[in-house]
């Protein structure tokens, strides 16, 4: 991976000459939206705005509705679902100004626009109504400003106010790189032999991000580099790498070494941290706080399937992918339909000689041509050379991954009464899904009526598809609606009678949720985080966070924290490791020791919670549906309530009437 840009870089790389072939290029290439935008930069013309605003009205008035095909090569379909798209004939007068105003002086005459003007440029830009209320996480998730600190900072963070972190993936490293810059020591602590976390874990064929790679990134470390509008997993990894090692990260890292347990000892305000190291060699380690960034997915699901153990060739999960594991001219069976499953299908198709896939209930797949599309070359250059023209192409991929979207999971009872959709809104990807079963199996209803799901939209995480679909249709590919029964030496049963001979046998079968309880964590009066839970099975967290009785434990991308009506783990990633920045800053500040919730303050945010989830289906999914959103006793743990914008606007910075402190002792 070559350069990342930082924020304050801007966007424009003053070594590489600009040939008007390379530009040319750029122009017919690049996403509308951000080339106007960039031309706007460039020029420093506002004059575009109004021309671009009237042209729009126009095309819209003229066309009454009608939309292009979506700038990535997604099908109608899914403009239809998703805003943001220009008309044919505004694409083409943008790409036409262009032509005329960009020159190969590409310096821009505009910077960061003053508020007023960047909100008329993001609804230009993103064809779309923009409220005052997103400006401030626009400014931030498009990279153009760092996030802005809230908590005054007078005084540099004390040596012994440092930090433990556990675990090296997308937090891990956010939090590192965001500690050092704020002033405060820290350590990470990583079980795995690389960072990286889900991308170092994950390398099953076809791994890849479902969450657009200019936004599935930090804001802070744009990359203009992206290969392709969805990441591979092995792309992802290597741009972790490359942060890691641009912020100096890996001297702070301990690699294979797991954290057994943390003890927080109230006398000292300090939290013990217990380590094993590859060697086997235990540690002990002192730190006034503690981030678990630990993601939600870790502990797999194996299902209890009855002579698994007998089985006489392989059986892999594929979070445990053995990357020499050979599947050349094998029978494969591949148990489970979620994102991960249609990737690896996808993915080893070609390679196999037999594959069944075993789907227990599918869920809804919607055609996202994009997930597999390569960012063409002239876009590419435009990333690294047109100014600002990243940032508005990232603006805009926030966009339409996350509040746009609020609404899809929420219920409209008079709908869902009737319908298995839950509101006319949510309807919509249940058509375009449906619509795509129809257009990819005209001639097989068989395959069409097995692939049908029988759970109501978003229930279960809507699957993009990169290719899935087209394969079941091979003829060395057979398509089960079951579950497996049993296992024998040679092959699996399934419940529906059959018997499929096979040599490899692949779980992807998702995970169990955990949260930070697995590890033995001990909080104040000796209680343990894991009897707090229930043993896992009912995190509650406030903010998503923090947790009454553990104090300076941060429990990140939590219990309902991720943002499941939109995307992505990155913007759970910044928001919380900015609100313990905050946090942490607020100590030095006021000459604290330690910051806790109160167990009421918890009690009422989990109150709201829960409210508001009672409103979606999440917490209202319909017969037999499965799945790893809920617990037990059918509560939505994972699910994050609130639109983005509200939830970043929460984490901001403490609400001090929620916590409760202890001052640091007198020297
Ligand atoms: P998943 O969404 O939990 O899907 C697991 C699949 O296994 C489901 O089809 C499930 O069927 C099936 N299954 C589980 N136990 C079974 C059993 N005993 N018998 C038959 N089928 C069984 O897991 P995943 O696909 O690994 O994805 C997990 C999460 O990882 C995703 O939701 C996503 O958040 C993330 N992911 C992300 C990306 C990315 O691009 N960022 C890529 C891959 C995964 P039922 O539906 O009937 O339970």
């Amino acid at each position: 991976m070559s350069t990342l840009s930082t924020v304050t870089d801007s966007t424009i790389d003053e070594e590489v000459e600009v040939t008007a072939e390379d530009l040319r290029a750029a122009i017919d290439q690049a996403e509308p939206g951000a080339l106007l935008m960039s031309m706007v930069h460039v020029t420093g013309d506002l004059a575009l705005l109004d021309e671009f605003e009237d042209i729009l009205a126009d095309s819209r008035s003229a066309s009454a509705g009608e939309t292009a095909k979506t700038h990535y090569g997604a099908s109608s379909d899914a403009a239809v679902v998703l805003p943001g798209e220009f008309p044919t004939d505004v694409v083409v007068a943008i790409r036409k100004r262009a032509h005329e105003v960009l020159t190969t002086d590409v310096t821009p005459r505009l910077g960061v626009p003053e508020p007023g003007l960047f909100r008329r440029m993001a609804a230009l830009c993103t064809v779309s109504e923009v409220d005052d209320e997103f400006i401030p996480i626009l400014l931030e998730q498009g990279g153009f400003e760092l996030g802005r600190r809230r908590v005054p900072v007078t005084k540099t963070p004390p040596a012994d106010l440092d930090v433990i972190v556990i675990g090296a993936g997308m937090i891990g490293l956010n939090a590192a790189v965001k500690l050092d810059a704020a002033g405060f020591g820290y350590k990470v602590f990583e079980a795995r032999d690389d960072i990286g976390g889900t991308w170092s874990r994950n390398i099953y064929p076809g791994a890849a991000v479902d969450t657009p790679s200019h936004y599935y990134s930090y804001s802070f470390e744009l990359n203009p580099n992206w290969s392709r509008y969805y990441p591979t997993g092995p792309e992802y990894l290597e741009y972790m790498h490359a942060v890691a090692e641009k912020y100096d990260l890996i001297k702070n890292i301990e690699l294979s070494t797991s954290v057994l347990s943390a003890d927080w000892d109230e006398a000292e305000q300090k939290w013990t941290v217990v380590t094993r190291g590859a060697d086997g060699r235990i540690q002990h380690h002192r730190a006034a706080a503690v981030v678990t960034a630990l993601g939600v997915l870790n502990s797999i699901n194996v299902p209890d399937i009855p002579g698994l153990d007998t089985f006489d060739g392989t059986v892999i999960h594929t979070a445990e992918w053995d990357p020499e594991l050979d599947l050349t001219d094998k029978r494969v069976v591949v148990i489970g339909t979620g994102c991960t499953a249609v990737q690896l299908v996808a993915n080893i198709v070609d390679d196999v000689a037999a594959l069944a896939a075993v789907v227990r209930s599918p869920h809804w797949i919607v055609p996202e041509k994009s997930v597999v599309n390569d960012v063409p070359s002239g876009e590419k250059w435009a990333m690294k050379h047109l100014p600002y023209f990243q940032n508005w192409f990232r603006l805009k991929a926030y966009w339409l991954a996350s509040d746009n979207l609020y609404m899809m999971p929420r219920i409209d009872p008079d709908w869902a009464a009737t319908h298995l959709s839950v509101s006319a809104l949510n309807d919509r990807v249940m058509q375009v899904s449906l619509r795509y079963l129809d257009q990819t199996f005209p001639d097989r209803p068989d395959l069409k009526e097995k692939m049908t799901p029988t759970v109501r939209p978003y229930a279960k995480r809507i699957v993009k598809d990169p290719g899935f679909l087209e394969a079941l249709k091979r003829d060395h590919v057979s398509l089960h609606r079951a579950s497996p029964t049993s296992v024998q030496p040679n092959g699996v049963t399934l419940s529906d009678g059959e018997f499929v001979e096979a040599d490899i046998i692949v779980l992807a079968t998702g995970f169990k949720v955990e949260y930070a309880s697995f590890i033995d964590i001990t909080g104040r009066n000796g209680e343990k985080l894991s009897d707090r839970w229930d043993g896992g099975n009912d995190p509650r967290a406030y903010l998503g966070i923090q947790v009454a009785g553990f104090p300076n434990l941060f429990v990140t991308a939590g219990p309902n924290a991720a943002p499941n009506h939109g995307a992505g783990h990155n913007i759970t990633s910044e928001e919380h490791v900015h609100y313990i920045i905050e946090n942490l800053q607020y100590l030095v500040e006021n000459n604290m020791s330690s910051v806790d919730v109160k167990p009421e303050a918890l009690a009422a945010y989990n109150e709201r919670v829960d409210e508001s989830l009672d409103k979606t289906v999440w917490a209202h999914p319909g017969e037999g549906v499965t799945g790893y959103y809920r617990n037990q006793q059918g509560r939505p743990i994972v699910p994050c309530p609130w639109r983005l914008v509200d939830y970043w606007t929460m984490l901001r910075e403490p609400n001090t009437d929620d916590l409760v402190y202890t001052s640091r002792r007198a020297e």
